[in-house]
């Protein structure tokens, strides 16, 4: 029968002698400390507890372990001893006997606690045989990897089921992982890092490798391989995400800026600046340090260099602009920036600058302040004008004395002057904004509702067509129709669209009462002048019947009588009979008078000759003529409307009385003409006989007016009368031209047959 291991040794001694501290737990309560744990714990007094030689914590811990190992169980705690500030290792194993051993590592072994420490840094490690088979994996390891003890145990490392990848993502050839490189070429792999699949996550996890090999002593081949490895994937996003940024940061930098620069520290220019090198042309020696001035304008050198340096100073953000030489020698317009960098220790680590072109800013700048420039001007040159165009029109209005105001495209009044407030009653301010039909258009003077469709004023409104309107009228504030005529004229847009209008309006009250005035008069003298032809000829036609028979009995006394009466008697039988041929004259002369124009008239208007009726009144007048040795002279050629007889009477009246008034001792010389204005046609009749004074011009054609005594000339003075109202009668005018002794010039119109005649 094999003998159980150490059953030879006295277990007593061999604890008492041992080096670390150990505390035996007795079934029965008591407790044994060997000399070690004397020397590191302190004596333990009767009656003490054991657990108060520990920390009150480290207390707590070991009471509970040594409850679980009195049940038979092996525990192994970590805590922190009195004198030991570093955690120690405490095994707690059953005696057998229902008693514990309670046993203190005294040191503790480095590669317990550099695993220990590996495990709390998270830092995976793996030791591999030299088949890289997994012989030992850490916790940390475990858990990177996601793999338990026993996945990992015994399985080569990077076989397919790992599947690790490079950070391109190209996957690790069997062999080149940094565990079997170090295998096979005894080397250290550092810092390899390997992108590897986590199972219990699902996802990618990013790895820094480092592979040392172990060789064992004399032998060239390694035969064990260590591999301590960091799960990176957070910082690699991180870095990643820095690196997109920064490269998002720079694109949109190079996009907006024609160059972008960098400086030292201390503002010093330094290669290489490949931007500027592309824009200026200038080599890295001639811009190096203050090199670089030297392609800004000259001009601009100073004021640059001065905002650079105070920029430089306060470690602040640069802000200039300069014109700078490009490599054609062209000095384009440029804003610069320039930012100071920070390093996360908060010290200047570098300036970072663009360079952007403004000539398209600089242009629209000028093409701006050209525009402006003449906008201004214009806009003055209008201001003025609208303003004299204001002062006049406001003048205008205010002095005019028709009626005026303004109308929106709704009909509402936006103006009125002082002559429509005045006319209508209303003040301006009560007219303005109201719909001005329904305030004084609303109804016809006969009473009768407008309604406002039917308005003139809106349909100019709609149409944009001026209207005048001569009879209307618009309602006073007090309810009285005011008789007015109006004008209403559209204001226009720009294309042309009625705005508005303006209405022009007169109060016609005078006018009209005028009007009435000449109306009532025309009427009035028409009748009277009717009763006077009425009378005129009944007189005259009347008058005729008792002269007739006067003249039969005076005739007959004379003839049955004469010599009877004597002398005398026969004197007055002459009277008698000289009265009354005047008189049988005079009737007849009135009633011819009388006649001119009558309805009874048989003759209508017609074409006439004036040649033709020249003859006529030549014939008429042949013994006069002959009688006094005169000439008549007639130059007439146009054709006129008129009635026939009654022409030839007027023609024939006025040439024999130019022969008739002639000058004693000097023949009468009469000449006749005509001429045609348009549709008129003039006829003069001159003659070179005794003239009239002016002051008679108008006398000499009232009825029995004469200017001599019959014994002079012969007549009743009843000639002009006659010619002027067949004149009338034909709707033209008679009148005369004459001073004593410079004969008489009588000028008549008549409408002509043709209008225009062709010359
Ligand atoms: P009567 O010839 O019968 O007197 P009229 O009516 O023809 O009547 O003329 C009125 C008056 O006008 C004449 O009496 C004469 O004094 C004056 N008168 C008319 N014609 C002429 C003339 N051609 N020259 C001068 N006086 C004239």
């Amino acid at each position: 029968m094999a003998q159980p291991p150490f059953s030879a040794l006295d277990a007593a001694a061999f604890l008492g002698a041992l080096p670390d501290p150990l505390l035996h737990l007795r079934a029965d309560g008591g407790v044994t400390l060997n000399a070690s744990a004397q020397e590191r714990l302190g004596e333990l007094k009767a009656g003490q507890d054991w657990a108060s030689l520990f920390l009150p914590d480290t207390a707590a811990t070991l009471t509970a372990a040594a409850e679980r190992a009195r049940r038979g169980e092996t525990v192994r705690v970590s805590v922190r001893v009195l004198d030991n500030v570093a955690p120690a290792l405490v095994t707690l194993t059953p005696d057998g006997r229902g008693g514990v051993l309670l046993h203190l590592r005294k040191a503790r072994d480095p590669l317990e606690v550099a695993l220990e420490l590996m495990d709390g840094l998270n830092l995976g490690m793996t030791v591999q045989d030299a088949e890289a088979r997994t012989l030992y994996a850490n916790q940390a390891a475990q858990e990177i990897l996601g793999l338990s003890l026993a996945q990992l145990t015994g399985q080569a490392t990077m076989d397919e089921q790992w599947r690790a990848v490079h950070p391109d993502g190209e996957a690790f050839v069997a062999g080149t992982n940094p565990a079997s490189r170090s295998l096979r070429d005894g080397l250290v792999h550092r810092d390899v890092p390997m992108g590897i699949f986590h199972p219990p996550s699902g996802e990618w996890r990013w790895l820094s490798v480092t592979s040392v090999p172990r060789r064992a002593p004399g032998t060239e081949r390694p035969e064990q391989v260590t591999s301590v490895f960091q799960d990176v994937t957070e910082q690699w996003q991180m870095q990643a995400e820095v690196r997109r940024s920064e490269q998002r940061f720079r694109s949109l930098v190079e996009a907006s800026a024609q160059i972008v620069w960098s400086a030292e520290p201390d503002g010093s220019f330094q290669p290489p600046q490949p931007a500027w090198e592309a824009f200026t042309g200038q080599s890295p020696a001639q811009y190096a340090g203050e090199g670089w001035l030297e392609a800004v304008h000259p001009d601009d050198r100073a004021q640059t260099l001065l905002d650079w340096q105070q920029a430089v100073a306060e470690n602040g953000p640069h802000l200039t602009e300069h014109r700078l030489r490009r490599v054609d020698g062209q000095y384009v317009p440029m804003q610069v920036r320039a930012m100071p960098v920070f390093g996360p220790d908060g010290q200047l680590r570098e300036w970072i600058g663009t360079y952007t072109d403004i000539s398209p800013v600089r242009e629209a700048e000028a093409h701006l302040r050209e525009l402006n420039a003449t906008l201004e001007q214009r806009v003055q040159e209008r201001t003025q004008e609208l303003a004299q165009v204001t002062r006049f029109s406001t003048l205008l209005l205010g002095a005019a004395g028709e009626g005026i105001f303004g109308l929106d495209p709704q009909g509402r009044t936006t103006f009125a002057n002082p002559a429509a407030a005045r006319i209508l009653g209303y003040g301006i301010e009560r007219m303005i904004g109201l719909r001005q039909h329904e305030l004084i258009h609303h109804h016809h003077e006969d009473g009768g509702v407008f309604p406002v469709e039917a308005c003139p004023i809106l349909h100019t409104l709609q149409d944009g067509q001026t209207r005048r309107i001569e009879q209307d009228v618009f309602w006073h504030a007090q309810g009285y129709p005011v008789p007015i005529a109006y004008v209403v004229t559209p204001t226009l847009d720009d294309q042309g669209r009625p705005s508005g209008a303006v209405v022009m309006f007169q109060d016609v009250t005078e006018r009209r009462r005028a009007q009435q005035k000449l109306q009532d008069a025309i009427r009035e003298l028409e009748r009277s002048n009717e009763n006077l032809e009425q009378f005129a000829y009944v007189v005259s036609h009347d008058l005729q019947e008792p002269l007739r028979t006067l003249s039969s009995y005076t005739e007959l006394l004379v003839r049955r009588h004469r010599g009877e009466l004597g002398e005398r008697g026969d004197q007055y039988l002459e009277f008698m009979q000289d009265a009354v041929t005047r008189m049988r004259s005079l009737i007849q002369d009135l009633l011819a008078f009388a006649r001119v124009g009558h309805a009874e008239r048989p003759d209508k208007p017609q074409e006439i000759s004036l040649a033709a009726l020249g003859q006529q009144a030549a014939a008429n007048v042949q013994g006069v003529l002959q009688a006094s040795g005169g000439v008549l002279e007639l130059q007439l050629s146009h054709e006129v409307m008129g009635h026939p007889t009654l022409l030839a009477q007027l023609l024939t009246n006025l040439i024999s009385n130019g022969l008739k008034f002639h000058r004693a001792g000097k023949p009468p010389h009469v000449i006749v003409r005509s001429k045609q204005q348009g549709g008129i046609v003039q006829v003069s009749v001159q003659d070179n006989g005794i003239g009239i004074e002016p002051e008679h011009h108008e006398r000499v054609f009232t009825i029995f007016q004469r200017l001599h005594g019959r014994g002079d000339f012969p007549g009743n003075g009843i000639g002009l009368a006659i010619c002027r109202k067949i004149v009338e009668h034909h709707g033209g005018r008679l009148w005369l031209d004459s001073a004593p002794d410079q004969g008489s010039t009588f000028t008549f119109t008549l409408p002509a047959a043709v209008p225009f005649p062709s010359p």
